[in-house]
């Protein structure tokens, strides 16, 4: 029993005439329809939703985009659009017999504005070059997703991704000064400039970040970039409740401390990273906060400080500050580790991403504990705690009938209680296939209605991302 279904192709399928016209543009080569090699762009990191496409083009020039686009929209075909298809929700699950347009190979770095601080980028530029590249002119891109090594830009501005460094520094959108962007009739807009303030007209550019591939195609990002922090402290807290962790958290913020990370494991957590990656985690502590303080080396050196402080106050058994970068390093790798690691104890992993305000944690974190043992059900929860972002992690077999109602039963009671708190389905993996059953129950009537009326004006036949974040 599958607990998200792909969406049906309601419009034409690639047929042999497109493959052909797709040829001419792209080259041969660059255009995939043997099973063999169409599979691999079948799922995302959701994996356990599927659907082979009818075909695949790479194109490996910019200016090759729109027509692709016009190409395939032209012949009433859906079009979905892929980056590196890390994405958790299902955004870039082929429909049967649309085209997935795959970008990973424009890759390039087109520009560094160092008078500017911006960067000029092509959207299947890997997350971490673009702050690898930053780092060579003193510069800093801060959002950082787990997936960073393997996720491109592109990517991260359909879906407005986090990262650890959310907390202080905000999300992808925050970054965006300017994209490039194919309409569905293959129309090319740029939106945004190098101005640090801009407000002739709507703000159009805010609509494409977080539309997950479904008003257009990003085929460039203009990226602001910060002065590179000079200082920066790690540090991990142990706790044996799981509750008084998300509390120590609610407390540093109401301190007024904003560090740079607070990020969380809950102990099943702990224990399959640490059957994974072996990184000497304390297995018996029912959570882990991971914090980091950056910036200035006094501020970094007071802030490390309040936040033992606080930590302390809130009952941590055990806080250990990072001696060198080696140690921090071994430190983040326990929590980018997190997913990785539970998706491989049990054949099917179902993530989600429900955000609450932080003053709502400690409660929120005990809900899905009791939530978990109520059903009979293994979930792992880890998440960017200090943005109230919380992945709880169901560790199931989409195969077991008996236990996947109970699952089902599961999710359903923690988005009510999610709603009920003030707080979102999604913080920053989107609504995809995912979450799309419960879109309307969090936005309500006028404001989903209002989704596809914007949907429509830019995509009237709906060819772009079909049935993705709503129907
Ligand atoms: C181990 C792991 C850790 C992760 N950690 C985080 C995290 O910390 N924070 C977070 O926010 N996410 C995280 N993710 C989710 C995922 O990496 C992000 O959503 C990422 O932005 C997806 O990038 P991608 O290139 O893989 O996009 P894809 O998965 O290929 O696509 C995602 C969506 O974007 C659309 N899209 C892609 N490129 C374009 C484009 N150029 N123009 C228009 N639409 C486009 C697709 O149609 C799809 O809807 C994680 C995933 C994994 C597997």
């Amino acid at each position: 029993m599958a607990l998200i279904e792909t969406t049906p192709n309601r419009h034409n399928r690639a047929d042999e005439a497109l493959v052909t016209a797709l040829r001419q543009l792209v080259g041969a080569e660059n255009v995939l329809t043997e099973p063999v090699d169409v599979t691999p762009y079948a799922f995302d990191g959701t994996a356990a939703l599927k659907q082979r496409p009818g075909c695949v083009v790479l194109p490996r020039e910019a200016k090759h985009i729109a027509a692709c686009v016009t190409t395939v929209t032209a012949a009433g075909v859906p079009l979905v659009t892929r980056g590196s298809g890390t994405g958790l929700s299902g955004g870039s699950v082929p429909l049967d017999g649309c085209v997935v347009l795959g970008l990973n190979h424009l890759d390039s770095i087109l520009e560094v504005d160092t008078a500017n601080l911006t960067m000029r980028v092509e959207p299947g530029v890997i997350t971490m070059r673009v702050d690898e590249e930053a780092a060579k002119h003193g510069l800093f891109y801060p959002p950082d997703p787990g997936s960073q090594k393997i996720s491109t830009i592109g990517g991260n501005v359909a879906e407005n991704s986090g990262g650890l460094r959310g907390l202080k520094y905000g999300v992808t959108r925050d970054y965006v000064m300017g994209l490039r962007v194919v309409l569905a009739d293959g129309q090319e807009v740029w939106l945004g400039n190098q101005c640090v303030k801009d407000v002739a007209g709507y703000n159009l550019k805010d609509l494409f970040i977080g539309s997950e591939g479904t008003l257009g195609v990003v085929t460039e990002v203009l990226l602001k970039l910060l002065p590179r922090p000079t200082a920066r402290r790690t540090m991990v807290a142990q706790f044996s409740e799981i509750g008084a962790a998300a509390q120590a958290v609610s407390d540093i913020i109401s301190r007024k401390i904003v560090p740079c990370t607070v990020e969380f494991l809950d102990q099943t957590t702990i224990r399959c990273v640490e059957d994974f990656a072996n990184l000497g985690l304390p297995i018996g502590a029912a959570a882990l906060l991971l914090l980091e303080s950056d910036g200035h080396p006094t501020v970094v050196e007071e802030e490390t400080e309040a936040m033992r402080q606080a930590l302390a106050d809130n009952g941590a058994t055990g806080i250990e500050v990072a001696s060198d970068e080696h140690e921090a390093e071994r430190l983040r790798t326990a929590r980018r580790a997190a997913f990785s690691a539970l998706a491989r104890v049990s054949p099917t992993t179902i993530l989600e991403d429900v955000t609450v305000p932080r003053s709502e944690l400690a409660d929120m974190v005990r809900f899905i504990a009791a939530c978990a043992d109520r059903h009979r059900l293994r979930v792992g929860v880890f998440g960017h705690m200090g943005d109230g972002n919380l992945h709880p992690t169901f560790l199931t077999d989409e195969r077991d009938e008996e236990e996947m109602p109970r699952v089902e039963a599961a999710l359903a009671e923690i988005v009510d209680e999610t709603l009920r708190r003030g707080g979102t389905i999604t913080g920053e993996h989107g609504v995809g296939l995912a979450k799309k059953p419960f879109l309307r129950q969090q936005l309500g009537d006028a404001s989903y209605e209002l989704l596809g009326r914007v949907k429509r004006s830019l995509d009237p036949e709906g060819l772009l991302n079909p049935g993705k974040v709503f129907d």
